[in-house]
């Protein structure tokens, strides 16, 4: 019984994007720790939509707050690559990254630091899920139900990993537990935003402009991350670090021999 225990309690990475003091990433911390020796390395404020972005000219501080808690004044990124190399007792069984406070959907996830955190352990060869939670603004997160499912994405993975190169993008809806439907494997899909840079002008009359608040056009296939959430399920998308698109290869080939 003592063996089993011990083998199932993987050493597992929490970080986020939203920054050390976030409640999602206590939350998550917390779950974690029910079924693993969790150490949370994050970035010491918030740091939403840096995508993978890597400090390369200054360096980083680490400061250690607690027992198995550390701050970083960089980027998720650079949480992932400095926990990895230089805080960690050893190579994770698991990055987990989140609860993001908002949806990672669609094209989205290019800008996400939540995702590019799991991006950076996937490259590294750490198996990796990024979880976030859907919010429109006018409810308080339910941390109750990201955390439920990630606990549940977090045992499939430590007992089945994933295939080469690919990560776990979770969406949960902002719902009690008990109204979420259960879980929807799903595609990325598109979105566009339309109206999102905004001219501004400061009190001397120098022009700015201020990205954000868009309204988005979302592709709402049947099978996609966006349908799956608005329906009420989670969505999981299994993400390819790989973006080569295969079929224009021989596109490519083609209309080039023809200049
Ligand atoms: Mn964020």
């Amino acid at each position: 019984m003592i063996e089993l225990l011990l083998m199932n309690k993987g050493l597992v990475l929490v970080t986020n994007d939203d920054g050390i003091h976030s409640p999602g990433l206590m939350a998550l911390a917390r779950s974690v720790r029910e079924i693993a020796d969790a150490y949370v390395i994050a970035p010491d404020r918030e740091r939403s939509a840096v995508g993978h972005a890597l400090t390369m000219h200054r360096p980083l501080r680490v400061e250690n707050l607690r027992e198995q808690v550390y701050s970083v004044n960089g980027t998720p990124t650079d949480c992932v690559a400095v926990g990895l190399a230089k805080i960690l007792p050893q190579k994770p069984s698991l990055i987990v990254s989140g609860i993001n406070r908002g949806a990672n959907l669609g094209d989205d996830i290019t800008y996400s630091g939540t995702v590019s955190a799991a991006i950076e352990g996937t490259i590294f060869g750490v198996p990796s899920i990024a979880v976030s939670i859907m919010l429109d603004g006018t409810q308080p997160p339910h941390y109750e139900a990201a955390q439920h499912y990630c606990l549940l994405a977090a045992r499939f993975v430590l007992k089945n990993s994933l295939p080469y190169d690919t990560l776990l993008n979770v969406n949960v809806p902002n719902l009690p537990l008990r109204e979420i439907k259960g879980v929807k494997f799903t595609r990325q899909s598109k979105r566009i935003y339309d109206g999102s840079v905004h001219e501004t002008a400061s009190p001397w009359g120098e022009i700015f402009y201020w990205i954000g608040g868009g309204k988005p056009y979302w592709e709402h296939g049947e099978d996609t991350d966006i349908n799956a959430v608005m329906e009420g399920y989670v969505s999981i998308t299994p993400i390819h670090l790989d973006l080569t698109n295969n079929k224009a290869i021989g596109w490519l080939r083609d209309k080039w021999n023809g200049i």
